[in-house]
């Protein structure tokens, strides 16, 4: 894993980068190129041959390099991501699709709900060891925010009871530590989800009237760099609580 130099209060300590390759493969495929940095996209591109660059999401602080690597590595690379405008010599990835790519099998799970065109990558080796690869739908510490509008609060949910099936396989996550057990992260995600909800609701019936006022509520000592990001997610939550 490389990491990008772009810490911040979304990105916590900067946006992991995933190369990955089978040992037996002299190729990899790089997941999720990070910022527009230079001296980032040069590390990731001192593991040529690329196969192929995914990209999790449409987030800038995992896709803004992927044109930059693309062109470093001859332009040719192919670039997949769920999103078809994303997506550069090859067709966007569908739930279910398989790839097999520097030794490496993968099969992509949507996970909608972070963003719309969010998704997840199930890897195993030629051994037959696994893990998940996240992007922000999972995070490697605290919690993920559903970026209402293109996040979906309702589809969020589902995601993470599919991804809590997952037990036992470790999470690669977009951003922060990697994870032991996918399936008990999941789990305790969607416990969290719930209770805000229940603050959410809680927040409603004292007479909380705006979104504003709602996180005032749900979130009384927020660090002030988070402010909008919970607002995004009030917004979801209100728009799951009382859809329009
Ligand atoms: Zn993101």
């Amino acid at each position: 894993m490389v990491r990008a130099p772009n810490p911040g209060p979304m990105t916590l300590d900067g946006t992991n980068t995933w190369v990955l390759r089978d040992n037996a493969s002299s190729t990899c495929v790089i997941v999720d190129p990070g910022p527009d940095d230079d001296g980032h996209l040069s590390a990731l591109a001192a593991y040529a041959p690329v196969e192929a660059i995914i990209v999790t999401h449409r987030h800038l602080d995992h896709l803004a390099g992927v044109a930059p690597l693309a062109d470093r590595l001859g332009g040719n690379v192919p670039v997949l991501a769920a999103a078809p405008e994303l997506c550069r010599n090859a067709d966007h990835l569908a739930d279910g699709a398989r790839l097999d790519l520097a030794g490496l099998s993968m099969s992509v799970l949507a996970a909608p709900g972070h963003t719309a065109d969010s998704i997840c990558l199930l890897v195993e080796d030629g051994t037959g060891e696994r893990a998940v690869l996240t992007g922000d739908t999972i995070l490697g510490r605290g919690t993920t925010v559903v970026a209402w509008p293109d996040g979906d609060l309702g589809a969020y949910l589902v995601t993470l009871d599919r991804l809590a099936r997952l037990s036992g396989v470790p999470v690669l996550p977009g951003h922060g530590p990697t994870l032991p057990d996918c399936g008990a992260v999941a789990a305790e995600y969607r416990t969290h989800r719930d209770q805000r909800l229940d603050q959410v609701r809680a927040a409603l019936a004292a007479g909380a009237s705006t979104p504003h006022e709602v996180v005032s509520h749900v979130y009384p000592d927020l660090d002030p760099r988070l402010l909008d990001a919970a607002e995004w997610t009030v917004r979801a939550a209100l728009a799951y609580l009382e859809p329009a």
